[in-house]
């Protein structure tokens, strides 16, 4: 069991006095983190606290910044392990996956504190003796709110970024992962001076406590619906927002490719992490002329992943995060079935212990269906039949979400359609997952705003600032 406690202007322990939450593992439902709930009261104070520290921080060299990030980055190897099963306990991830997210976190965190110190900003060509440059300064008080699905990884990212730019940052970890949000903070900690990270646990009454108190910047990865909340708040705190929100992302499936292949890259796409990733397949556009054989193959690759709790190294599907989000997947299928569309396999909450839900293939589904339309985050993958790859593209870009794309082609004329016409942050072309190191991109729409990774993080936690200094009198220096 963990005992989960907060991080407040460098005290751990401090505060608490909104009570307490129990988390349970959605393996078997046993108790696994108690944790406190801050109080807006205890909120203010941390946002009180982290800014008294924010001035030193901001003047430190960027050189030790980025050394104290790399002794902190350190720090969370030594306890990957320990955070990888928590991972596991919390949120149901199989052991292995947790394993890839904290080595992702780490390297994360590696690579920001090498690429911070060699940023700058550009001189300009200022008239006679006048020197005239930009420069990129903190931002000041990051309040960074994160999501459960993958939660050391985000953490890294966010954390990383903001605190080896200058800033100083109250982290507020999901409610479903407080105790890996926890050992991350412990872990960071160690290696910062003291004030310059706080961390804060509770629900989402805490998370709008912090997006609409008088911070700098309002860094949240998680649903659409709570950013949208958040870019309220800092409307009128004046405080900027980065959102890294939903997606509904489409798969397309043109007429020239292998079914089978193209079933495999699907089921990678729709059920690893149980469909609870960011940028998982949502939604299937497959060629008529390829669809029975990749009907087939895909009900294949659903029936024969092995089903149980993360902790089994076994295991390639664990249970979904808690029974509230079991139940919104489930609703979605049964949805599109009352439509028409047909369950070709899963589809039905197992009897037992856990929130388990199997992985779950539907056909018949049509491009309107709230389960094509909507984030599930789940093991589910909805096929619609079309009749062209100019049907397929104009559907997948049809969508309230911009978040990310895959179309499998072996048409160089398809992929570059593909990737100059789809309305989103990212086009993977024959690879479900995967990119060159460093990519960032811009969400679009309902998936948020701002780079939420990539060095491009980095111009996100600074403000530039244009200087012109001219010798006294009008003179010469
Ligand atoms: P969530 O938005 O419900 O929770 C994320 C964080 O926001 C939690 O810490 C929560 O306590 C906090 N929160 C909740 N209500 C709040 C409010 N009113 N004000 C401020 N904070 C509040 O999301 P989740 O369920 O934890 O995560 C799943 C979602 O995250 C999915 O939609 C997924 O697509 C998205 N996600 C996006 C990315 C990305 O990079 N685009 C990455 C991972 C996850």
């Amino acid at each position: 069991m963990y005992n989960v406690a907060q991080l407040i202007g460098g005290v751990w322990g401090a505060g608490g006095q909104g009570g307490e939450l129990v988390v349970h593992d959605p393996a078997d439902g046993s108790p696994v983190s108690t944790v406190p709930v801050a109080t807006a009261d205890e909120v203010g104070k941390a946002v009180e606290a982290a800014r008294g520290a924010a001035t030193e921080w901001a003047a430190t060299d960027a050189a030790e910044r980025a050394a104290a990030l790399r002794r902190a980055a350190d720090a969370v190897e030594a306890a990957a392990e320990e955070l990888a099963e928590a991972v596991t306990a919390e949120m149901g991830k199989p052991v292995a996956d947790a394993r890839g997210g904290v080595e992702a976190g780490i390297a994360t965190l590696r690579q920001y504190a090498e690429l911070a110190p060699v940023r700058g900003g550009r001189t300009l060509l200022g008239g006679g003796d006048a020197i005239d440059f930009m420069t990129p300064q903190p931002r000041g008080v990051v309040a960074a709110i994160t999501p459960w699905n993958d939660p050391v990884a985000v953490s890294c990212g966010l954390l990383g970024a903001a605190l080896v730019t200058g800033n100083v940052v109250l982290y507020k970890p999901s409610e479903r992962t407080p105790a890996t949000g926890w050992l991350l903070a412990r872990a960071l900690d160690s290696a910062l001076p003291a004030g310059v990270l706080s961390l804060l646990t509770g629900g989402g009454e805490v998370g709008a406590a912090l997006a609409g108190s008088e911070v700098d910047v309002v860094a949240h990865v998680g649903s659409t619906a709570t950013g949208r909340t958040i870019a309220a708040a800092t409307a009128r705190t004046g405080a900027k927002a980065l959102l890294e929100n939903g997606g509904s992302d489409p798969l397309v499936v043109d007429a020239d490719v292998d079914p089978v292949w193209a079933a495999e890259q699907a089921a990678l796409g729709a059920f690893a992490n149980a469909g609870q990733i960011c940028v998982a397949v949502e939604r299937i556009y497959v060629h008529r002329d390829v669809a029975e054989d990749f009907v087939a193959a895909l009900v294949g690759r659903a029936e024969a992943l092995r089903t149980g709790p993360g902790r089994d190294p076994e295991t390639q599907l664990g249970p979904l995060v808690d029974r509230h989000h079991r139940d919104h997947v489930h609703g979605q299928v049964t949805a599109a079935v009352a439509e028409g569309a047909r369950v070709r396999t899963g589809g039905t909450i197992p009897d037992g212990p856990g929130t388990f839900y199997p992985a779950t293939v539907v056909t018949d589904c049509r491009h309107e269906m709230t389960l094509a339309r909507e984030e599930t985050f789940g093991p589910v993958a909805p096929v619609v039949v079309v009749d062209s790859f100019s049907e397929a593209l104009k559907c997948a870009a049809d969508s309230p979400y911009g978040l990310a794309a895959t179309v499998l082609t072996g048409s160089m004329s398809h992929a570059q359609r593909a990737w100059r016409e789809l309305p989103v942050g990212t086009v993977k072309i024959n690879a479900v997952f995967g990119g060159a190191p460093g990519g960032a991109a811009h969400p679009r729409r309902a998936s948020g705003q701002g780079h939420g990774y990539g060095p491009e993080l980095l111009d996100e936690f600074t403000a530039t600032k244009a200087v012109h200094i001219e010798a006294p009198g009008g003179g010469h220096w």
